[in-house]
């Protein structure tokens, strides 16, 4: 006989988990089912373990830096295995306080991998479970591609699971996961070599981030190999070769990390039984409410393939709760001017369009404002990393559709620009807006 829930929700991560607790406070009974951690990838394997690994990354930065602020840092060593011990310590701390809070707000949990045998209907461990709504928040996993010797490699599930810091690094991929790990080895002493496809990482973000971060990488001691096409890897784990297109062989490394995107976690998930369609990339279809082409099943986060950042999937799940449990009938996300912050040295933040976006959309009713400065903290540092900012205004009265800005601080000064850009605020209330001084942020209301 099977057992019977109002709402399964299939993922115990950063979608699944908010989804649930929204639609237990309105009094729906919910069962999470997760096959691993809770927390998911955020918690696990992303977003959280890689925050930690900057802020080490940063106060490498920063020990070099005292000098020019009259310390004597003396010999720094660090220890990689220590600091993971640190790191996974506290990530189990999380684990335990997402379990409590699940059971504070009355959702169930289960542990094991669940199946759609049917649109109402699944099965986990043997057992078969009946909902009259289903959620589906699998996320995703790293992309490891089908080439020789790729797993000679490791993905950033296995950047995670490194003991010790390998001294010789290749990256592969142009991504922000790229650029964010490449950054934590070279700033922990890794010799660091990424490689790219095109002409630069960071493809889909503003040109000039791109050219400041690549100037900022180089500045750093990274090798940037570009236009590379890379066709396996060879040799043996500890001395990994990566071969590119037109006979070039690279290395050798200690680790090679493929860093070339992520799939959404749909196998065996008895999509096709169940009638839910999925798109070329094998994402989850949703319309603008999160419903999937079958009744009753829903999908949220990275496995719709839409935006795939934590916030982004905790929002949808907490606006689907409101809609379906909450009487809002009109509660979606609008996935418009997402800000986002890549956590490289120095740090990214953006929101909105980039110019070249801003230029084919609106054409001459483009304004650009830029600045570039050195951050006065540098002034008495040797590295002197540079800061750039861009807004991309539009119209007359030069509405701001695109925030950009690479710097130190960047990361902590976008959030509040996002509400600006959200609101819809004009060039002109940022230059109404009195500065803070002396701070990099007042640069973004004083552009000429
Ligand atoms: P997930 O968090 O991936 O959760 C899905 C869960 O479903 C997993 O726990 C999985 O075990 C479970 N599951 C899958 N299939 C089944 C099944 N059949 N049965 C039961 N359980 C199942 N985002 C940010 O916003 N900021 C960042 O700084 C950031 N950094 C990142 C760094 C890295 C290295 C990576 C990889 C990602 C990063 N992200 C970041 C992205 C962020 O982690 C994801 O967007 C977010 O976790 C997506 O949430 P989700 O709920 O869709 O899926």
């Amino acid at each position: 006989m099977s057992k019977s829930m109002q709402t399964i929700v299939i993922g115990g991560g950063s979608g699944g988990l908010a989804f649930a607790q929204r639609a237990a406070q309105y009094g729906r009974e919910v069962l999470v089912i997760e096959a691993d951690r809770l927390g998911g990838t955020c918690v696990n394997q992303g977003c959280v373990p890689k925050k930690v690994m900057w802020t080490a990354a940063e106060l490498a930065h920063a020990l070099h830096d005292a000098k020019g602020y009259g310390f004597n840092v003396g010999e720094v060593t660090h220890d990689w295995s220590a600091l993971r011990v640190a790191r996974d310590a506290y990530i189990e701390r999380l684990n335990g306080i997402y379990a409590r809070n699940l059971e504070n707000k009355g959702v169930l949990h289960r542990k094991g991998w669940a199946r759609l045998t049917g649109p109402t209907s699944i099965e986990v461990d043997g057992e078969t479970l009946e909902a009259e709504h289903v959620l589906i928040a699998t996320g995703g996993r790293p992309l490891l591609p089908g080439l020789p010797g790729a797993d000679l490699g490791i993905s950033s599930d296995g950047f995670f699971k490194l003991d010790q810091r390998p001294a010789r690094v290749a990256l592969i991929g142009a991504g922000y996961v790229a650029v964010e790990l490449a950054g934590v080895f070279n700033s922990l002493g890794s010799d660091v070599t990424i490689f790219v496809r095109g002409d630069a990482p960071l493809r889909v973000f503003d040109a000039m981030l791109q050219e400041v971060l690549m100037e900022c990488m180089e500045r750093d001691g990274m090798t940037l190999v570009r236009g590379a096409n890379i066709t396996g890897l060879t040799g043996e784990p500890g001395a990994v070769q990566v071969c590119v297109q037109g006979g070039d062989i690279h290395g050798p490394y200690d680790a090679v990390v493929w860093a070339v995107g992520r799939v959404p976690a749909t196998e065996h998930l008895g999509l096709a039984e169940a009638g839910v369609k999925v798109d070329a990339g094998g994402h989850v279809e949703t319309d603008a409410f999160q419903q999937t082409n079958v009744d009753g099943i829903f999908a949220i986060g990275d496995v719709t393939g839409q935006a795939a950042l934590t916030p982004v999937a905790i929002a949808a799940g907490r606006r689907l709760a409101d809609r379906l449990y909450g009487g809002m009938s009109d509660r979606a996300l609008d996935y418009e001017n997402i800000p986002t912050v890549i956590f490289t040295h120095p740090p990214i933040g953006t929101v909105g369009l980039t110019e070249a976006e801003a230029r084919a959309q609106y054409g001459d009713a483009v304004t650009v404002y830029t600045t570039r400065f050195t951050p006065m903290y540098h002034a008495l540092t040797e590295r002197r990393m540079p800061a750039a900012m861009k807004l991309v205004t539009v119209g007359d009265d030069e509405r701001v559709v695109g925030c950009h800005v690479i710097g130190d601080g960047a990361d902590e000064m976008l959030q509040g620009f996002a509400v600006a850009v959200r609101m819809g605020a004009t060039k002109r209330d940022f230059d109404d807006t009195v500065a803070i001084h002396p701070t990099s942020a007042e640069e973004m209301v004083t552009m000429k």
